[in-house]
């Protein structure tokens, strides 16, 4: 017990915080669901981690025994140590890289829900370590043996994800003979583990735990190692998900409270983003955990448009000219727009032009770039009004009377297969229709396949024009000719 402290007092206190945090949590994610309230959202989870933060200096203080300082002292090691490796790698990371970075760190949560697994197994004698004596908990190992396996899960399978991200292993499917049946004999062998967990005393009971611990990790890699190039979006948001129940089985296995609502948080809006990019793409959930969708013909970026046809080239002054004559234009960026980093020129044109009375607006597919609403970010940067930014949906049935589209650095989410061509590794995904306009211009740098490796036939469309080079580069080109 603290010095000064009645016993219960701070528990009692810390848990009154606690559910004060979690709501701002709740509040905080409302606010994240919208642009405009974002940073309201971003405000709100700050202070409830804070809070959050104190409380459980002060608990872990109470439940150890030691002075508050001396606890408070080690939390801001701690924090200092994590939050200088996090500052360092956020001040370094290019836009482009955060879709690896988030993998990563999701891969952090896993290894912490395993880490607290096992510590939780070592230290707590009293119920359910290792003297296996009678106040051994059945409960309480079900709990360890979970958080293990949904951490060590998240722990591989992140680092294999960070790994396709960044285009250090290929991002084709690994087809493995009787891959699925390999997934569920992994998942039977983990839980038949189980009962020989619950069963063994001390020491040996560390050995179903470490064998369930291998086959967990060889199964979360070989789960998103079988996912083909096309599905990465909802894998993204699965890994995101799977780091919230990590975090959640941990708050089970602490006892946190505060732990398993936040990690039940993330899991559920986790989920239900995966279940939105599925819906996106047209996939169910199920066949995308069974792989192989988008299997690129020849790995990201690197098939060209073979068989697509001939395409046609035109300058900057041309689309200058164009865009003079034009009444209406939709611009519809992708991960092309990123690499650029071509936003704020984008920005810059639109405006020039809606001063001169053209309507002109963003369509955003919903796997556009390579994060959940990474446009929607980078437009976000760059002050685009957030009024003339659409979705897919909302945009899809205006692109026919539309006089000039835009594609700047898209290609997999503006390609004409995924509608027409049923034997395309991306055929089904709802895509935006932009060949349906009057004109059309490509902002690219090659004939290059996008991230599915699926060569594009809208580049030898007849209202098609490429032009080819930086995307900042040519729409600051275009600014000024304008
Ligand atoms: P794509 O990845 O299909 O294509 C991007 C295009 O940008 C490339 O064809 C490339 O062509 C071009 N490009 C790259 N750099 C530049 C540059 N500096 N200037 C101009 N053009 C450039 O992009 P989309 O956004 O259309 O599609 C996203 C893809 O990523 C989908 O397949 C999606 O499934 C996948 N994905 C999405 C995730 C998400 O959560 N949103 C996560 C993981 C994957 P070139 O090299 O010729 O310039």
């Amino acid at each position: 017990m603290t010095p000064g402290t009645d016993a219960g007092t701070a528990t009692a206190f810390a848990q009154a915080v606690y559910v004060v945090a979690a709501l701002l949590f709740v509040l905080s994610l409302a606010g994240l669901a919208r642009p405009t309230t974002a940073r309201r959202g971003v405000t709100l989870g700050i202070v409830g981690m804070a809070l959050a933060l104190g409380a459980t200096v002060l608990l872990a203080a109470e439940r150890s025994e030691r002075p508050v300082g001396v606890t408070l002292g080690l939390a801001l090691a701690a924090l200092v140590l994590g939050g200088a490796v996090g500052a360092w790698r956020a001040r370094r990371v290019a836009m482009t890289e955060l879709p690896q970075l988030i993998a990563i760190l999701h891969s952090s949560v896993g290894l912490a829900a395993v880490a607290v697994g096992y510590n939780s197994f070592l230290t707590s004698g009293l119920d359910g370590g290792l003297d296996g004596g009678p106040d051994d908990d059945a409960v309480h190992r079900v709990e360890i043996f979970l958080g293990v396996l949904v951490g060590a899960v998240t722990l591989t399978g992140s680092v294999v994800a960070y790994l396709k991200l960044a285009a250090r292993m290929p991002s084709a499917p690994l087809v493995l003979p009787r891959r699925n049946a390999l997934n569920l004999a992994a998942v039977l062998v983990a839980l038949g583990l189980l009962p020989w967990f619950l069963a063994a005393d001390g020491p040996a009971a560390l050995v179903p735990l470490l064998l369930m611990t291998l086959v967990a990790l060889a199964l979360g890699a070989h789960l998103v190692a079988a996912i083909g190039g096309g599905d990465m979006p909802v894998v993204v948001s699965m890994l995101n998900s799977y780091s919230g129940w990590a975090a959640a089985a941990a708050g089970f296995m602490l006892g946190n409270d505060l732990l398993i609502v936040t990690g039940a948080l993330v899991g559920a809006s986790g989920a239900i983003l995966s279940y939105l990019m599925c819906r996106a793409m047209n996939r169910s959930f199920v066949s995308v955990v069974l792989g192989g969708f988008g299997a690129p013909t020849g790995g990201p970026g690197a098939g060209a448009a073979a068989g697509a046809g001939e395409h046609r080239e035109v300058q900057v002054e041309d689309v200058a000219r164009m865009l003079r004559g034009a009444r209406s234009v939709v611009v519809t960026p992708g991960y092309g727009m990123a690499v650029a980093q071509a936003q704020y020129p984008v920005a810059e044109l639109v405006a020039r032009l809606r001063a001169r009375g053209v309507a002109v607006r963003f369509g955003v597919h919903p796997v556009a770039g390579r994060l959940p609403g990474h446009m929607n970010v980078l437009l976000a940067e760059a002050k685009v009004p957030y009024d003339i930014v659409l979705e897919m949906d909302e945009i899809n049935d205006d692109l026919a009377g539309t006089d000039v589209v835009l594609v700047i650095g898209a290609n997999d989410t503006v390609n004409p297969a995924a509608l027409e061509d049923p034997g395309s590794p991306i055929a089904g995904m709802p895509v935006l229709r932009v060949w349906e306009a009057g004109q059309v211009v490509v902002f690219k740098r090659s004939m290059a396949a996008g991230y599915a490796g699926v060569p594009n036939p809208l580049f030898a469309r007849e209202n098609t024009a490429m032009l080819f080079g930086d995307a900042k580069e040519q729409v600051e080109k275009i600014v000024q000719a304008l």
